[in-house]
């Protein structure tokens, strides 16, 4: 039985791979013994079998590289991921809880010689004092708020003591002691300025202004990138902008949730801006790895 060439090459891979039967086989290798062309051809493809091997490493080498780089990029990512719980976690710790007046929290004591003070109280972790001169100039008005937090209640207390209010000898209206709850400020000493008595200290709304100033420009960024969708080194560049305002709102609703006002406004503003730091990264690292995974699935 003449067999074409044509069907022996057609089975000589498998030939080759050792995947056919007995009877083919014996087939395969009666041709070859009499058809040069057929046994060429065979022989080339029995070098090609061997050769992969080479291939085979350098396609393991890559293999290994890209793994590498899996792992390296994973590393990066618990590392960024562990600044951010660690921020989260001292911020907590650290947040000022503003406590409402009592008799134990501070009182006010005046020395035979003028020195007023002031004396905390154990639970008191930190303090803010405001001074500012009467409206008829004829002394001081002073305004103070004491805070605890979780991590001097806890971990590490100390106590603040006393602190004198007029080291230079001035003198001294009244003082105020105001409540972050928004109700009035209460006068612990001297005579009230207003009529009513009541002096409410409004907490600072910057942060919610910064908040709002966040999203307009993540929606004028969004909005420049769908105009500009079709030419890739812009939307790069637009994406890479856009990342720091959204970061920046997912900064402020990890620290101060949907809370925008703040007594401690410029400590907050600086927890915020830490914390979009890593989550900035956090969003490059996303987009890099999703580009990727679109560009390889094309
Ligand atoms: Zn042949």
């Amino acid at each position: 039985m003449k067999i074409k060439c044509t069907v022996i090459k057609d089975i000589l891979p498998l030939y080759v791979e050792d995947m056919v039967s007995e009877d083919t086989r014996i087939i395969v290798e009666d041709h070859i013994d009499e058809c040069i062309d057929c046994k060429k051809e065979l022989e080339e493809m029995k070098t090609h079998k061997n050769m992969p091997i080479d291939i085979d490493t350098t396609g393991f080498k890559s293999l290994k590289a890209k793994l590498f780089r899996e792992k390296f990029k994973a590393i990066i990512f618990s590392i960024i991921l562990t600044i951010i719980v660690a921020i989260l976690a001292i911020n907590y710790l650290t947040e000022p809880s503003y406590i409402p007046y009592s008799n134990d929290i501070v009182s006010i004591n005046i020395k035979d010689n003028g020195t007023i003070f002031a004396d905390f109280g154990d639970k008191v972790s930190g303090y803010d004092i405001n001074k500012y001169s009467s409206e008829d100039g004829s002394g001081y008005i002073y305004h103070i708020t004491t805070w605890e937090t979780i991590w001097n209640n806890r971990i590490n207390n100390k106590n603040l003591g006393t602190v004198v209010l007029n080291p230079n000898g001035e003198k001294i209206n009244s003082i105020y002691y105001y409540s972050a709850d928004g109700s009035g400020d209460i006068l612990i000493y001297g005579k009230s300025i207003t009529k009513n008595g009541g002096v409410v200290t409004l907490p600072r709304l910057v942060l919610s202004y910064y908040f709002i100033i966040a999203i307009v420009l993540t929606v004028v960024c969004l909005i420049i990138l769908i105009v500009l969708r079709k030419y890739k080194k812009a939307r790069n560049i637009t994406e890479k902008i856009l990342f720091i305002p959204t970061s920046y709102i997912i900064g402020h609703l990890c620290i101060k949730g949907f809370n925008s006002s703040s007594y401690s406004a410029s400590r907050d503003f600086y927890a915020i801006l830490l914390i979009s730091i890593p989550i900035y990264l956090v969003f490059m690292i996303i987009s890099n790895s999703y580009k990727k995974f679109k560009h390889n699935n094309q």
